[in-house]
């Protein structure tokens, strides 16, 4: 049995550790009066600060999630750590040796099993950076330490990044961490080793320059791995894999060393690579991070947008670098299908020549690249210069074509207030009249035109009230709203973004069968088939019901979804109503015999849900 910590070492974790400092690695607070201060709430989604944090009694709460506690419960909660994992790891910053109630001498072994899974594979990865960082400088290393020097990076950089080089061996490294004592289960869950066909287990990273990958605390919790050698069959870039403690999704490579300036400047610029980074960083780009092996997607941008508060809400910019060619530009436009709760807030940086800040920073110095931060354009108008450039403009046909390609664009933006200021841009450049050009947006963004993932809601009044009621009662309290939430089917949500969510909420087994907690939210956000519904799960599991008392019963569940349902039937009655009226029933007997009998349950069906809708409030 591994022992417990003893109380007083808690106690004394406590005592010594500050509540300001341990948030302020993850979420930049400000003065909230009164000696508090306050931030955006890393437990959910929001755009005005509710996560408050009492200096004085070193506590946190969030009013937006109801989420609180103390400086343990915090990292806990944060991390994912269990309470003995929290309390390590801030024993370990704080420098507190702490004692363990079965900690007698010779129970070392007891001891290190007893320390949590992620400290342990967080210390693996710290001893792997160092045996790489070693090998660098090794005859053997010659050849990364020449990429290095050839991208512009001398010794000192190359320190600063904790670069390393993984030897041409199968299993130098494996061996070496076995010798320090880690298991070799540890090794394959930290994506440090893998397990040969043989059955014995070999380094993951083979002949390659590595970068170790931190996250916001600073802990090395994975490697990039470029290749070196022609002679090397892999791919140009491997990464850790999905671990316990790396998740490929939220990690930035960088974000360590740039969080502060990020905080500071509002402002965090996205590169390709680890030596854009590295690059943009020594020209005076402090702000830079990268994505490792995948594409920036919303959960980097919730790991910013912690970082980017201004004063009251999010206010920071994200800015974006490409090299100009086609990929670039595609993912641009994609400004127009994405989340796009920031789109506001995003610039494109284009750099000249095709070239990226590394290759930038070479051919023409440090402040070519501070220029091509400095001369980023919104990614609205970048993505509509790019589809114009497509066009002849100088010719009638050309200008038309330009405006049938971009009135849609322009239509999808959800941002009404920036909707305007884009047509009267795009009159400008196709050199047309503005009423044109607004006609061609109104009606590209009128029902009956191209289906839009994005496109605003159109419904709106009560059904969108009691639309959103019903799936808060499903996500925030299946048990009690689940079976008679499951009953009413789809068809009953007007709204495509509501209809998603209701679709998710089936294909997630359905509320019905649910227990509810962060659980069934993750499950029913993994079966969303958007963006736009993913973030509609967020913001209904917290938005609070319109029930007056402090918990809903049944009987407020049942009248949310009688009037979720009255419109659908009532729309289907007045169709069969107006049917029956047109038919002859003489000439059409059965088809009248048949459209009756769907009327007549119908209608008493309407009656009932209309007795349920009142019968409540
Ligand atoms: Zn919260």
């Amino acid at each position: 049995m591994a022992g417990r910590i003893r109380d007083e070492d808690i106690a004394l974790v406590r005592e010594r550790t500050s509540i300001v400092d341990v948030i302020s690695e993850q979420v930049t607070l400000k003065s909230a009066g009164g000696g508090n201060l306050k931030g955006l709430c890393p437990f959910h989604e929001e755009k005005s600060p509710s996560f408050n944090v009492t200096p004085a009694r070193n506590v946190f709460f969030c009013f937006g999630c109801g989420v609180g506690g103390d400086a343990i419960g915090f990292v806990q909660q944060v991390d994912h750590l269990t309470f003995p994992e929290a309390v390590e790891r801030l024993a370990a910053k704080a420098g507190i040796q702490l004692r363990y109630l079965d900690d007698g001498p010779g129970s070392r072994p007891a001891r290190s099993q007893q320390q949590g899974l992620r400290q342990r594979l967080v210390a693996a990865h710290v001893d792997a950076a160092a045996f790489y960082a070693e090998q660098l400088l090794t005859p053997d290393g010659r050849l990364a330490r020449e990429f290095l020097a050839a991208r512009g990076f001398d010794r000192s950089t190359a320190e600063r990044y904790g670069c390393g080089f993984a030897p041409d061996a199968w299993d130098r490294l494996t061996k070496h961490l076995r010798q320090k004592g880690y298991t070799g289960q540890e090794l394959v869950t930290a994506g440090l080793a893998k397990e040969a066909r043989s059955g014995s287990l070999i380094d993951r990273f083979r002949r390659r320059l590595l970068w170790p990958i931190r996250d916001l605390g600073g802990d090395v919790i994975g490697f990039g791995a470029r290749k070196l050698y022609d002679d090397d069959d892999g791919p140009k870039y491997l990464n850790t894999p999905e671990s316990p403690i790396y998740k490929k999704s939220h990690v930035l490579y960088g974000i360590d060393q740039a969080k502060r300036e990020i905080a500071k400047q509002g402002r965090a610029v996205i590169v390709e690579g680890y030596t854009d980074v590295m690059a943009c960083h020594l020209a005076g780009v402090p702000t830079a991070v990268a994505t490792c092996g995948t594409a920036f997607g919303t959960d980097h941008i919730g790991v910013l947008r912690r970082l980017l508060m201004d004063t009251d809400a999010y206010a920071g910019e994200i800015i974006f670098t490409f090299d100009g060619d086609a990929a670039g530009q595609k993912a641009a436009l994609r400004a127009f299908e994405d989340d796009q709760r920031f789109v506001a807030q995003t610039f494109i940086a284009v750099s000249p020549d095709d070239m990226d800040p590394c290759e930038l920073r070479l051919a023409r110095g440090d402040a070519a690249v501070r220029d091509l931060i400095a001369r980023r354009e919104p990614m609205l108008a970048f993505a509509l210069r790019s589809v114009l450039a497509r066009y002849d403009l100088d010719t009638a046909e050309g200008r038309v074509a330009a405006l049938r390609a971009t009135a849609p664009l322009v239509a999808r933006i959800k941002d009404r207030a920036l909707r305007p200021e884009y047509t009267r841009k795009l009159a400008g450049d196709l050199g047309m009249e503005i009423e044109t050009v607004q006609r061609a947006v109104g009606s590209a963004g009128r029902p009956g035109s191209p289906p839009s993932p994005v496109a605003p809601s159109t419904v709106d009044g009560p059904q969108r009230t009691v639309e959103r009621e019903a799936l808060k009662l499903a996500l925030q309290y299946p048990v009690l709203a689940g079976p008679m939430f499951d009953a009413v089917d789809g068809s009953a949500y007007a709204d495509p973004v509501h209809a998603a969510v209701r679709a998710a909420i089936g294909a997630a087994g359905g509320a019905g069968a649910a227990v509810g907690g962060v659980l069934w939210l993750e499950r029913v956000r993994d079966q969303c088939a958007d963006l736009a519904a993913k973030a509609l799960v967020s913001e209904l599991a917290v938005e609070p019901l319109r029930y007056p008392g402090a918990e809903p019963d049944p009987r407020y569940v049942a009248v949310q979804l009688a009037r979720l349902q009255l419109p659908a039937v009532t729309r289907r009655i007045a169709e069969l109503k107006s049917k029956l009226q047109r038919l002859n029933p003489v000439d059409h007997v059965d088809e009248h015999l048949r459209l009756f009998g769907e009327l007549v349950p119908l209608e008493q069906h309407a009656r009932a849900l209309r007795e349920q809708a009142v019968g409540g409030l």
